[in-house]
């Protein structure tokens, strides 16, 4: 959620030979380094702290995953090295409920203005308020990533009176912290705001409504008393150094935050990257009023999504971290963002792309296995399937993605039909062996796959087309029925390449030829309308092998 700067600092600055003590694989490596060297500096011998934050105003995007994955990366890094480190998970959720989203009934308007904390979930939930409700899904898919982190409630840690020292201090140095937003706002020739009142960082909740309507109209250094008004009609004045009912504003709590943990990295979005940013004003703000300092802090790129379109819009269609884990085992999700660096974009794919996505993993599975891996490729992999607490879930026998969805959707997921499939294809030996991966393809396909491309075997043989065919076309698939014994995924994939070849008198090893394509092409398309009853469907071997060698004779005329 947070910001971001390399401008500052750069991964490669260091870069200078004898310095660098660890190969540096990759990305990672890189950061862990320098974070280890600048932890050293700040704080020498203490666990070194890694931070994300993340607000649960709504369901925690997918896209910010990224906030915690970045860091996460890193950390475990340094715990692989045998050093002390520290996931911190900063919840915002102190901060004011903003509006009402769609789906949400408009009565909730009343809480606008109110820490998240303070909201109702939303109706039919089981948790205890708005931001318990959108965090504990965001958690459990953390469990089930392996991403270990220490969460810290904000309600919790600004209501219990943990930031005091620091609020009293922010106030204490408001002209300072004014002076620092000044410049900025020089810069973006914004006008000073006109508050007769003067600047102070720190915003109550109205005691009476719970909102952050207020206004701070007078301060007082020596007593800490402080009054504000509220647009509700309310006023009080209060000590500050009693009162638990309130928050530093968002460029000056993240500094306080900063020094407060001992952060030495952060990653942020892109958003966040410009003059006056919380960031860029952050970094200035933790040492003059603080005296901290801001942590390494990559900017990290846009995380896309594609092929959500489908998605049910009663969960708003919002794509989370949840949804990606529903369709992908966590050991891949977690390789696409070890794999890229963080300033490097990527899509997380829910669309057909998935199939090439798992094409491209067990690819890089095998080189691994053969030792043929690159030291890149190798850390990426490494990172993706296991912790420094240990390995994460994997699939005993992977049988490739794509055709575990085809038999998925073959079979509307039945069990003993998917079982007699995977047993031909690839011998599996129960569908526990070829879980979590199953699971997930299983589920691709129910939901994702669109309704036009699902494939429904016909009952019956489509007596017109048969009737309406050739003799040329007759033989060809007698061929395929007489072929059928060779009951094998190679068998079967010969076969229905090797009928056209076989009636155009070629043999069975011949080349492809421009013609022999088109012919082969016509072939498909006639046993899968057949079959199928479209034109196209799932790999025409894997579908046969789904059908079964009877029904195959059957439907298509034998
Ligand atoms: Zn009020």
């Amino acid at each position: 959620m947070k910001s971001c700067n390399t401008l500052a600092w750069s991964p490669r600055s260091r870069k200078n030979g004898a310095m660098v003590e660890s190969s540096e694989t990759d990305w990672v490596s890189r950061f862990a380094d320098d974070v280890i060297a600048e932890a050293e500096r700040r704080a020498p011998g203490k666990p070194i702290v890694c931070a994300s934050g993340l607000s649960p105003s709504g369901p925690v995007h997918l896209g910010n995953l990224r906030e915690v994955m970045t860091p996460h990366l890193v950390a475990d890094e340094i715990r692989r090295r045998g050093l002390e480190c520290v996931h911190l998970l900063s919840w915002d959720d102190y901060d004011r409920f903003r509006r009402v989203p769609a789906g949400i009934d408009p009565s909730w308007a009343e809480h606008v203005g109110k820490p998240l904390t303070s909201v109702p979930a939303p109706p039919g939930s089981s948790h205890a308020n708005w931001a318990e409700h959108f965090k504990a899904p965001m958690i459990e898919a953390l469990a089930r990533l392996g991403i270990e982190v220490r969460g810290i409630s904000q309600t919790e840690q600004y209501t219990s009176g943990a930031y005091r020292e620091q609020i009293l201090l922010a106030m204490r140095e408001r002209a300072k912290i004014d002076a620092v937003l000044a410049r900025y706002r020089t810069r973006a020739g914004e006008p000073a705001p006109a508050d007769e009142h003067g600047y102070f960082p720190y915003k109550p909740y109205c005691e009476m409504c719970e909102r952050d309507l207020t206004t701070v109209t007078a301060y007082d250094d020596e007593t800490t008393e402080l009054a504000y008004t509220c647009a509700c009609g309310f006023g009080e004045t209060v000590r500050l150094a009693e009162h638990d009912r309130g928050k530093l504003v968002w460029k000056v709590d993240w500094p306080m935050r900063w020094a407060y943990e001992g952060v030495v990295f952060e990653p942020s979005g892109v958003d966040h990257h410009s003059p006056g940013s919380a960031w860029v004003v952050g970094g200035e703000i933790v040492g003059e009023v603080f005296g901290g300092h801001q942590p390494i802090g990559p900017m990290y790129a846009f995380v896309g999504i594609t092929g959500m379109a489908k998605m049910s819009s009663s969960k708003g269609d919002v794509p989370t971290a949840a949804d990606a884990l529903e369709i992908m085992e966590a050991p891949v999700l977690r390789w696409l963002y070890a794999r890229r660096k963080p300033s490097q974009s990527f899509k997380v794919a829910f669309d057909q792309e998935i199939h090439r996505l798992y094409d491209e993993w067990d690819a890089l599975g095998r080189k691994v296995s053969e030792e043929r891996a690159q030291p890149a490729e190798l850390a990426a992999y490494n990172r993706a399937v296991r912790t420094a607490s240990g390995p994460l879930p994997a699939t005993p026998h992977p049988v490739p993605y794509r055709t575990l969805a085809s038999v998925a959707d073959i079979t509307t997921g039945h069990a003993g039909q998917t079982l007699r499939i995977l047993r031909d294809l690839d011998g599996v030996e129960s569908l526990d062996a070829a879980r979590p991966r199953l699971d997930r393809a299983q589920h691709w396909a129910a939901v994702h796959l669109p309704p036009d491309q699902r494939t429904h075997i016909r009952e019956t043989p489509d007596h017109e087309l048969l009737d309406s065919l050739g003799p040329d076309e007759r033989e060809a698939l007698r061929l395929l029925a007489e072929g059928l014994d060779d009951w094998s995924l190679d068998g079967l994939t010969t076969l229905v390449y090797g009928v056209p070849k076989l009636q155009a008198g070629l043999a069975a090893d011949a080349p492809a030829t421009p013609e022999l394509k088109a012919a082969q092409r016509a072939f498909f398309v006639l046993v899968y309308r057949l079959l199928v009853g479209r034109d196209t469907g799932p790999r025409l071997p894997t579908l046969l092998m789904a059908v079964g060698a009877d029904r195959v004779r059957k439907l298509v005329g034998s």
